[in-house]
């Protein structure tokens, strides 16, 4: 037998193991829903029917999503992550060779799964500042005619974000259709999800798994006009969410006020970090420069990204280095406290 060459070109994807002390380079949350809705979460995974399939409607979660972001159940569906819902999407969207859009840098899945469905890919590069406007993604998605356009607001890994009305004047200003991956809306407050429905060309991409505390859930949602998500549940496997899964996430979802703390928690815990960051990094400012970010990360820039990345490896602190970049997880307030004088020090250490 032969291994396809699709197959053999992709390099797998490598997660970080779980052998840091401090793990701030998956931009999880760091904090654990209240005891009160723990507790509720256990009780109803207790009473999970082991011996039977779970609900493949998940419609009990589907109701509670819906009545959350404001939208019809038929405007919804759900994703063994928002992980899964990009796969299914790439992969039933498209046909061998059509071309895929992506803004690079940007998350890596949507290279990766792109892979996998064969199509071509085409490259709108953002700045050197990380940035890229809506003319910019406009004009090259005219010139460059992608099938898909797909790209995260706010963006991971840069931490910058592209106001609704820019968000909607890409929208309608491109034939193809458009996902647009919230996973970090929540904490930057400009989501096009009240106008989503309304568009025939546009899918929303939200998740349980950063800003709700619940990523060992694996829930992710793709939320736009039926007629888009209509073919996304086709295409889906009929028992993706499991009943463990749709029972933690309709207790989480039912309670928008520990949604809301849950959200304050960990912003509140990013201002801190940011905010102990600033003087330290304007003592040395030519090794490096703290941007800010409206997302749950801080963003570093340094010519020497990757040997500050080795050196709190070193010290057990893990976070993720992308160019010459580094991407700082917001963790609990003594998470933040330890990584800020570990930083610190490296830095001392590199300046003498
Ligand atoms: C974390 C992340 C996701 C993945 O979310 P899951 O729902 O946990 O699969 C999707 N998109 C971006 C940009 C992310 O950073």
């Amino acid at each position: 037998m032969k291994i396809p060459q699709k197959l053999l070109r992709m390099q797998p994807y490598d997660p970080t193991e779980d052998r840091y002390k401090i793990k701030l380079d998956a931009n999880e949350s760091a904090f654990l829903p209240s005891e009160d809705i723990s507790r509720e979460i256990q009780e109803a995974m207790a009473k999970v029917a082991l011996h039977r399939y779970p609900d493949p409607n998940v419609s009990n979660l589907r109701k509670k999503a819906a009545a959350l972001f404001g939208v019809q159940m038929e405007n919804l569906v759900v994703g063994n992550g928002s992980d899964e819902l990009i796969s299914v999407i790439l992969n039933s969207f498209s046909n061998r060779g059509d071309r895929l859009m992506v803004l690079l840098p940007d998350f890596s899945m949507y290279a990766f799964y792109a892979g996998l469905a064969e199509m071509e890919l085409s490259v709108a590069c953002k700045d050197e500042e990380m940035e890229i406007t809506a003319e910019h993604i406009i004009e090259a998605a005219q010139k460059e005619k992608p099938d898909i356009l797909m790209f995260s607001n706010p963006c991971n890994p840069t931490g910058r974000g592209l106001k609704k009305e820019d968000m909607l004047r890409v929208i309608s200003s491109v034939d193809c259709l458009v996902v647009a991956d919230e996973a970090y809306m929540d904490f930057f407050g400009e989501s096009i999800l009240p106008e989503s429905c309304r568009f025939e060309n546009l899918i929303v991409l939200r998740t349980c798994s950063k800003a709700f505390g619940l990523a060992a859930a694996r829930l992710g949602f793709a939320i736009g006009h039926p007629s888009l998500i209509g073919e996304i549940n086709k295409a889906r496997s009929p028992f993706n969410i499991n009943a463990f899964s749709q029972a933690a996430g309709e207790v989480l979802l039912a309670h928008p006020l520990e949604l809301k703390r849950s959200l304050e928690r960990i912003l509140a815990a990013k201002e801190a970090l940011f905010e102990q960051l600033q003087p330290v990094c304007k003592q040395y400012p030519e090794l490096v420069e703290l941007r800010s970010s409206v997302t749950n990360f801080v963003i570093i820039k340094s010519k020497y990204a990757k040997q500050i990345y080795e050196a709190l490896l070193k010290q057990s602190i893990c976070v993720r280095c992308f160019n010459d970049f580094l991407r700082i997880t917001s963790g609990t307030m003594t998470e933040n406290r330890i990584f800020t004088e570990t930083f610190s020090a490296i830095l001392e250490r590199m300046a003498n």
